[in-house]
């Protein structure tokens, strides 16, 4: 199956630093697909060029064939491509239901201040998706918590509504930053129950994380990144078999 989103030769520079260094892989359709490394591997930066937040240097990202390199954040959720953003503690005073309404950063050709500060069109649009958005907040178990502040949602609980907000824009790739980090046992269960659903319903994922059971649980197939570029590609097993892998996670040379 030809994959639904490949990464060629992509780099992003700040300064000295190559954050992606000519960095090559894909994204399959339907799968979960982890993006593991080392502390400043590239990984948040390979999000962020994916979904218009950081305008590669040069090289191509190409979703089901058509380039899209570059697209700001607004056209390439518009096709489909959209990631997770951490609740900032702006929003902590909205409720949870309110919070999943304000649009995250660069969508909708919107910023989140102004989201939040109520420009007639975004509130129109929202309006329309208030059905939706009740739906997906019992899909995520947060419904009974609707008219809460989101001040009072455990780390967890902040997951899942992040993940709720990326799926308000029903997208065909999410991309989910650390969805276990700060997670209680019993949310990180309801995560991966939650990630199994989707990816059976036909949606794909590309997920961020540094616990490795995590990874392990719900990745049909990693690329370990290491300073900016592809180390090791395959499953869970094969990659941390790897000895180029653990040497990367030491910082020594392999
Ligand atoms: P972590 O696992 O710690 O979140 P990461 O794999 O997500 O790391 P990135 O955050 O993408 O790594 O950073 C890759 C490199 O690019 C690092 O050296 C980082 O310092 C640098 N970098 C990333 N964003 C910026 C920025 N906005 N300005 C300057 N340097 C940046």
């Amino acid at each position: 199956m030809s994959p639904f989103l490949q990464v060629c030769g992509l780099t992003r520079r700040y300064g000295g630093v190559a954050a992606l260094d000519s960095l090559t892989l894909d994204i399959a359709r339907g799968q979960v697909t982890g993006l593991i490394g080392p502390n400043g591997a590239g990984k948040t930066t390979l999000l962020n060029a994916l979904t218009g937040l950081a305008r590669p240097d040069s090289g191509k990202v190409l979703l089901e064939g058509d380039d899209v390199t570059g697209l700001p954040a607004h056209l390439m959720a518009g096709k489909g491509v959209v990631r997770s953003f951490q609740i900032v503690r702006e929003l902590s005073s909205l409720t949870v239901f309110e919070t999943l309404l304000v649009a995250p950063p660069g969508q909708r050709g919107e910023t989140l201040l102004g989201a939040l500060f109520g420009r007639r069109k975004w509130w129109a649009q929202e309006r329309e998706n208030a059905g939706a958005a009740r739906a997906l907040l019992e899909r995520v178990g947060l419904l009974k918590l609707a008219d809460q502040p989101s001040s009072l949602l455990s780390g967890g609980q902040k997951k899942l509504l992040e993940m709720a907000r990326a799926l308000l824009m029903r997208p065909k790739l999410i991309l989910l930053d650390e969805p276990g980090a700060g997670v209680s046992p019993p949310l990180r269960l309801e995560i991966v129950r939650l990630v199994r659903e989707l990816k059976a319903e036909g949606l794909s994922f590309g997920i961020v994380e540094h616990d490795m059971h995590l990874v392990e649980e719900v990745c049909d197939r990693v690329h370990v990144l290491a300073q900016g570029r592809a180390l090791v590609s395959g499953t869970f097993a094969e990659a941390t078999a790897d000895p180029r892998v653990v040497s990367a996670y030491l910082g020594v040379a392999a």
